[in-house]
């Protein structure tokens, strides 16, 4: 029989969900909180409901985990987790222990379709957009594994969220922004909008959206100052392109020295790394509460790019710095184990583009 799975609800759906089966509506709320502050994965604990209500929920319902293939381990503590979802395709979700905190890196489609130059993902021919739970349930699995239930634990691991894996979220803007609500929730997971960071190469339709709407942090994947190269590198430049990018991001919702966009910039070797570049992106963004952060290249089998030299990083971040930037140059974690920045990519599926062309169509705002 058909159980309906507990996480592709939001609060209100599971309201729903609970009149139309006859349960009394404050069910919601206790199931709502066993679930994202408690991390159950049945009903059997759930102590303030009945036995036969908890019998009639496990009749009707389950509370899903996405399947976990593979777990590496880097040696700067950095974990990776490759994720096999219910149709066997496959998404990678990433952990990044820091002093101070505790990264989680989601993903948001199976590939992408935008084909950035320099980014492992880009090339993957099978694409579809992750559901909410499918987002949601990476988020879980991981606190599972670094034992973060009950979500207001005190030490907890998983402090903050980037959607900076796999895919383009907004390109999936209505399942990405039904899971981030569900993190926000304040009966649940409880990460403040504060620290949940949504990366985009800059889908203009749905940016002055997602500050409206979820008031999350903005990082915009620049890596390039003039149309003529960001066309090349990342190629949905030619819709969205760099003026009306930069005034969309000049207008998001409450920006201010607290709330700044994060400019992203790949450091690829005499390519996009020269001062004359780093001279034009502080002329770009001027006037925008920004934080710069330059990634060096993270090289994958195969890739055509080159990371920049240690010497024009550091010059090309001295210019910024002395702009009034602070410590631009991010650290590159887990490349041992290839899960950096734009090198998530999941090997197990290598059909040829003519087989995927009718794949699951893709959102096009
Ligand atoms: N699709 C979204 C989020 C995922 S990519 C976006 O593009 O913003 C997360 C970040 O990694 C982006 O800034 C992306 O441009 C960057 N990136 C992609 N490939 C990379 C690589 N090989 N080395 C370093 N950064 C890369
Ligand atoms: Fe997609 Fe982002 Fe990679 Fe570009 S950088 S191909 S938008 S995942």
């Amino acid at each position: 029989m058909f159980k309906q799975d507990l996480l592709d609800f939001s609060f209100g759906e599971l309201q729903n969900f609970c009149k139309n089966n006859k349960l009394p509506i404050f069910r919601a709320s206790q199931l709502w909180r066993w679930i994202y502050c408690f991390g159950l994965k049945s009903f059997e604990e759930m102590n303030n409901i009945s036995k036969p209500s908890r019998e009639f929920l496990n009749n009707i319902s389950l509370i899903s985990r996405p399947e976990i293939t593979e777990t590496q381990i880097s040696i700067d503590g950095t974990i990776k987790w490759l994720i096999k979802l219910k149709d066997k395709s496959e998404v990678e979700t990433v952990f990044i222990p820091q002093n101070d905190r505790g990264t989680v890196c989601l993903s948001s489609q199976v590939g992408c379709t935008l084909n950035c130059t320099f980014c492992h993902t880009g090339t993957q021919s099978i694409v579809r957009n992750l559901t909410s739970s499918e987002i949601i349930g990476q988020l879980m699995v991981v606190m599972d594994h670094l034992g973060d239930w009950p979500s207001g634990k005190i030490n907890r691991k998983s402090t903050n969220i980037v959607m900076m894996g796999m895919g383009e979220p907004l390109l999936n803007y209505d399942e990405v922004s039904k899971a981030i609500k569900i993190m926000m929730s304040e009966d649940g997971i409880a990460i403040s909008r504060r620290k949940i960071t949504l990366s985009t190469s800059g889908i203009i339709p749905y940016i002055e959206k997602t500050g409206i709407e979820l008031g999350v942090n903005l990082a915009i994947s620049l890596h390039a100052v003039n149309n003529e190269l960001r066309n090349k590198l990342v190629p949905i430049n030619k819709k969205y392109n760099l003026e009306n990018l930069i005034n969309s991001c000049r207008n998001y919702p409450k920006l201010s020295n607290s709330r700044r966009i994060t400019w992203e910039y790949v450091m690829l070797k005499d390519v996009n790394d020269s001062s004359e570049d780093a001279l034009n992106l502080i002329k770009l963004i001027k006037g925008i509460p920004s934080k710069i952060n330059l990634i060096p290249f993270n090289s994958w089998p195969g890739s055509l790019f080159e990371t920049s030299t240690q010497k024009k990083i550091d010059k090309f971040a001295q210019i910024l710095m002395d702009a009034g930037f602070a410590s631009p140059i991010r650290m590159p974690r887990g490349q041992d184990i290839y899960a950096a920045c734009g090198q998530l990519k999941s090997n197990s599926k290598k059909l040829r583009k003519s087989q995927t062309n009718n794949f699951v169509p893709i959102h096009n705002p």
